[in-house]
């Protein structure tokens, strides 16, 4: 079976995991410190904290800013749930906005039509690897005093005009999953260039306790911390960082990789008038987490991903089910999908196809010819 995605893992990585598990530091050791300061210097950006999930990256980040209880934030409906959940563990109402077809981005027109006096901040994410219109984003939100959270579990390593993603919003919040851009099995990190997020981030994801407690109990009071807020243990493996650490060596190749293959997809499939491809703006390097097609209504989507997993052993998902379609957030808030037209229309047509690092450019001509077959059959 060919999966829609897959970790790329060689030796030196399995070796950096295991010198870390015959050393003395399994956890809160050295291989942390060196992790987020190779994140750092890899986007250009200040400050990074490594988390033990993207989730956990998302909460600590929304809790960092302190926005009052039942606050309104702007996101997408277009994404894991895991994007707006972290509004909800911190008492915040989520308002979603339309997406853009082309990209599956949030769409800047909407998010200005949403904001009310309530309104604190706008969680955008940058679907399969393509970031957002940051700047408009960016315009909106100094226009009404908003935070803005950048959702880039999709776009490690991608840039937008020149800079890398992560040197845009507040906070920029990456995921490790197997499937993300690089993995460190469950994992995530947030950065951020302000000094103080970055504190009180550190603070939250490790029991909200400050190291720094000389000032309370006095300079020979080594032994010392102060519970300072209420955090959580969100901290990350030594384990896990050198995966990671090991994994960043590989970023560009892994792009470079992502972006070959999508583009195979895009000739193959140019000429097919039954099939809308994604297309990349002006000024951006795409991370290509993911690559979706959508299909025309003749074309019945859920017939071709059972055609592609049963006959011919090819693995497709549908990313994302609209966050609002959940029970959960039907039953806490009962959005109305028709609020969304581009977000529905979009949901029903679009099919992800597989796309990984170190897939075989035989598998790519194998799953391109596999949905080409079946469109000419279905003529
Ligand atoms: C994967 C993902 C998350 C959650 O990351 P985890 O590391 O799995 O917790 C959040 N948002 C988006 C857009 C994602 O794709």
């Amino acid at each position: 079976m060919i999966p829609y995605g897959h970790q790329t893992i060689d030796n030196e990585d399995i070796e950096e995991v295991i010198k870390v598990l015959k050393s003395d530091w399994l956890t809160t050791g050295p291989k942390i410190s060196e992790f987020e300061k190779k994140i750092c210097d890899y986007i250009g950006c200040r400050h990074a904290v490594a988390m033990n999930s993207g989730t956990s990256a998302l909460d600590v980040a929304v809790a960092s800013l302190d926005m009052p209880k039942d606050s309104e934030v702007i996101t997408t409906p277009f994404t894991f749930a895991a994007t707006s959940n972290a509004l909800l563990y911190n008492a915040l109402k989520p308002v979603f906005a339309d997406i853009e077809i082309e990209t599956r981005n949030i769409d800047p027109e909407d998010i200005e039509k949403k904001i009310t006096p309530k309104t604190k901040a706008i969680i955008y994410v940058d679907y399969a690897g393509h970031p957002c219109d940051i700047e408009e984003i960016q315009d909106i939100a100094n226009e009404h005093d908003l935070y803005l959270i950048e959702d880039a579990c999709h776009s490690f390593g991608a840039s937008y005009h020149g800079k890398k993603v992560g040197n845009y919003a507040d906070f920029t919040v990456f995921s490790f999953h197997p499937v993300k851009p690089i993995t460190t099995g469950e994992g995530g990190a947030l950065v951020t260039n302000d000094p103080e997020l970055a504190k009180k981030a550190r603070m939250l994801h490790n029991h909200g306790i400050d190291r720094d407690a000389i000032s309370r109990y006095g300079p020979n009071a080594e032994w010392a911390y102060d519970m300072k807020m209420l955090g959580r243990n969100y901290r990350m493996t030594d384990i896990q960082a050198a995966l990671g650490i090991s994994q960043l060596k590989k970023i560009d190749h892994f792009i470079e990789r992502r972006n070959n293959i999508s583009s195979y997809y895009q000739e193959r499939f140019h000429d097919m008038e039954s099939i809308s491809l994604p297309s990349t703006k002006d000024g951006i390097l795409h991370g290509w987490h993911l690559y979706t097609i959508l299909l025309e209504e003749t074309i019945d989507r859920d017939e071709l991903f059972k055609h592609l997993r049963e006959e011919k052993n090819i693995g497709t998902n549908v990313h994302y089910i609209p966050v609002y379609r959940h029970t959960f957030y039907q039953e806490s808030f009962g959005f109305n999908k028709k609020d969304y037209p581009v977000t529905e229309d979009v949901f029903k047509r679009i099919i992800t196809l597989p796309l990984y690092p170190n897939m075989e450019q035989k598998d790519v001509e194998y799953i391109t010819s596999s949905i080409l077959d079946f469109i000419e059959n279905k003529r």
